[in-house]
């Protein structure tokens, strides 16, 4: 596979993209990228550095080959890796933003990415509002003089909510913004929001795309140059690189999501309809269900819902950790997008870093669950769900 990729299907692009074999004089047709791990790179030549690579830090070329399919996934010209979400997404901060300037953001955005907003950039003068962007008048009347940004997640963590990307990028043109959308949890495999009028996709590469939960990683991925050439040198300049070990592991992942995809898609959706019928479940929200408010929505800018649901449970807190503590398959762990089942508590686990008052305002109350579902059997899956249920009263 030595040609252009662009046109090919999404798992052939996942398994060659940035990985064709070099059968020139001195390569060794390796199929599975090497991990390179030298940090420097010799040169013949004073200003001609050898290949292109001079130092580990500014480019790598195993970390060179993940951006290239990370790239191709997104249908994007370029992509940037990092060695975690948190760190694309304080990279493109400090590339894109200065003091004075705001961003608008959903409302129910992951808590590491408030608590970065929050609690680090607002002591360097950047302001951010959020809002509930399930509603497009909000977006127009919270855009100040000094707005420079938008940011969305779609669907949010953990209540599912979506933003209309195509719709609210195009508000956001009509005043020069820049328009981000973090595409964790539904991967490129189910949602494109470049295709849609975003200029800045982001991912922590540490969930699906990964896909194991064993590597930590992010990236960036963009179309536009002058964008682009701005946050590759901040990527140097930062320095929060993807290591080329992580690179390698990250790859390995990619081969494999549109399968771990489909899989991950098939079972939550048996979950939530499972749950939804159970007597001790209050309401399982999933877009992927026609009870969801913006079921329409979904279908119309995605191609599943992903493998994340939530659901409230029908008793009082106290009762919850005796139901999460029961499970013998599903995980009581943080993260999401592995290929095994964990199940957690938002409000004392992701989530315990936004402060109550905020949490119960927006939605996540304390009988409230989130399931990451991995792509185990369901029917085991189910049973397991059916007996910790049966232990709350
Ligand atoms: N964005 C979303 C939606 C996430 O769920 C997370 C982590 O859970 C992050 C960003 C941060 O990524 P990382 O943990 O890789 O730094």
């Amino acid at each position: 596979m030595k040609d252009n990729l662009t046109h090919t299907g999404f798992s052939t692009k996942a398994i060659h993209v940035g990985e064709e074999p070099n059968l020139k004089e001195g390569g060794y047709g390796d199929v599975a990228m090497p991990i390179h791990l030298s940090t420097t790179y010799a040169r013949q030549k004073v200003d001609i550095p050898t290949a292109g690579y001079e130092y580990t830090r500014s480019a790598n070329p195993t970390r060179h080959a993940l951006e290239k399919k990370l790239a191709a996934l997104e249908n994007a010209h370029y992509a940037l890796a990092f060695a975690s979400g948190l760190a694309a997404e304080s990279t493109l901060i400090l590339a894109l933003l200065k003091a004075g300037d705001h961003v608008l953001a959903f409302d129910d955005l992951y808590g590491g990415t408030k608590r970065l907003f929050n609690k680090v950039f607002a002591h360097h003068s950047i302001s951010i509002s959020y809002i509930d962007m399930t509603h497009l008048d909000n977006v127009r009347s919270a855009i100040l003089p000094e707005t420079k940004l938008v940011w969305i997640e779609t669907p949010t963590n953990p209540l599912l909510k979506l933003a209309d990307i195509a719709a609210i990028a195009s508000i956001a043109k009509e005043h020069n913004l820049i328009v981000v959308v973090d595409n964790t949890f539904l991967s490129p495999y189910f949602q494109n929001p470049l295709d849609l009028g975003a200029d800045i996709v982001l991912h922590s590469t540490t969930k699906y795309i990964g896909g194991h939960s064993d590597v930590l990683g992010g990236a960036i991925m963009l179309s536009n140059i002058y964008l682009y050439e701005k946050l590759k040198f901040h990527q140097n300049a930062l320095g929060a690189v993807a290591s080329p070990f992580d690179a390698y592991l990250t790859m390995r992942g990619i081969k494999t999501l549109e399968l771990r995809m489909q899989r991950h898609l098939e079972n939550a959706l048996s979950i939530a309809q499972f749950l939804e019928h159970h007597p001790k479940v209050e309401r399982v929200i999933y877009p992927g269900l026609k009870s969801h408010p913006q079921h329409g929505l979904a279908n119309k800018q995605t191609r599943g819902s992903g493998g994340v649901l939530s659901f409230s449970l029908r008793t009082n807190a106290s009762s919850v950790p005796l139901f999460l503590e029961s499970l013998q398959i599903f995980a009581l762990a943080e993260s999401l997008g592995g290929v095994e089942s964990l199940i957690e508590h938002p409000a004392t686990m992701t989530h315990a870093s936004v402060d109550k008052e905020e949490r119960e305002k927006i939605g996540i109350t304390d009988t409230l669950i989130r399931v990451s579902v991995g792509i185990e059997n369901v029917d085991d899956l189910i049973e397991d769900l059916k007996k910790g249920l049966a232990k709350i009263v």
